[in-house]
């Protein structure tokens, strides 16, 4: 059963992101690196660790999706960023992982702040007892006052190999679904929905606001723009699916200025919003099982 809100008016709606309480965000290898070196942009990440920590300052819960794993693999190994063997890619994953969270625990230490690493993968999900205690344990580092950093665990599950649970964005959106977020904001390479790819098509229009996901659906081009890290157009809708029927507000927004998360939780226009509507009967597990 669908729990539908009285019609409200973008402008109303964008306010109410002001009050969310459990906030997701997730950032992907594009916006995470220098496009001309590889390199991490560790400027970015400050940013980007100083918006959450204001996030946590005010009072709400925080969850960070990140990439990057196999990208800052590659770099440290050096291995060409367009190495794709599948154990390369793993080995990649368990150095970059391990790299990129000693950063993140040092950024986030300087504002005081703890964080816990949590790696996933589909089984989390799809296996009840797996997917009771990853619920347990977001909910007491929550409690606890932790800012949780989520990847997929790429050293075990990898996207060419099946038992995947698929791009980050698909990701966080799970993960949004798994602890009950009320927010997830998806940093993008692009400034979110367009009614066509606006790289290719001058004529293609912004959309700020979605309140029904299916008018939307086909919007989606599979392109990022970007050749490192996964998820285009069709795979943040993809999320909004879930996001959506989770009861979580998803906007995709540019990550180029991560001043952008503190913009869209003050209830400003930036970014596309898709409005959630809550399934009562809709099922993660099941959802991810039959995908
Ligand atoms: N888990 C991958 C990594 O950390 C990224 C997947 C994605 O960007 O969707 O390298």
């Amino acid at each position: 059963m669908r729990n539908t809100e009285p019609e409200l008016t973008e402008k109303e709606y964008r306010g109410r992101l002001k009050d969310r309480k459990r906030i997701v965000v997730k950032i992907g290898s594009s916006s995470l690196h220098h496009m001309s070196t590889g390199e991490l942009n560790l400027t970015k990440m400050e940013r980007l660790v100083r918006e959450l920590c204001e996030l946590k300052n005010q009072g709400k819960d925080v969850i960070l999706v990140s990439s990057g794993a196999i990208a800052v693999g590659k770099k440290v190994l050096n291995i060409a960023p367009t190495d794709k063997e599948v154990p390369v890619k793993q080995a990649c994953a368990a150095v970059g992982q391990a790299r990129l969270m000693m950063i993140y625990q040092k950024l986030f230490a300087e504002y005081n702040h703890t964080t816990a690493q949590i790696l996933m993968t589909k089984h989390t999900i799809v296996d009840d007892i797996n997917r009771h205690n990853a619920h347990n344990t977001f909910t007491e580092l929550l409690k606890l006052g932790v800012i949780p950093v989520v990847n997929e665990n790429d050293t075990v599950a990898i996207h060419e190999v099946e038992d995947t649970i698929g791009d980050n964005d698909f990701l966080s959106a799970v993960v949004s679904n798994l602890v009950g977020a009320d927010l997830l904001i998806l940093l993008s390479d692009i400034d979110g929905l367009y009614t066509d790819d606006p790289r290719s098509n001058k004529n293609a229009s912004f959309i700020s606001f979605v309140d029904k996901l299916d008018d939307v659906m086909d919007m989606g081009k599979e392109s990022t723009g970007s050749n490192i890290g996964t998820g285009g157009m069709s795979a943040k809708l993809h999320a909004a699916t879930v996001a959506v029927n989770a009861g979580t507000d998803m906007v995709i927004a540019n990550g180029k200025d991560v001043s952008v998360i503190h913009k869209i939780t003050e209830g400003r226009y930036y970014g596309t919003l898709f409005k959630s509507c809550r399934d009562d009967g809709f099922d993660i597990a099941d959802y991810i099982e039959r995908m």
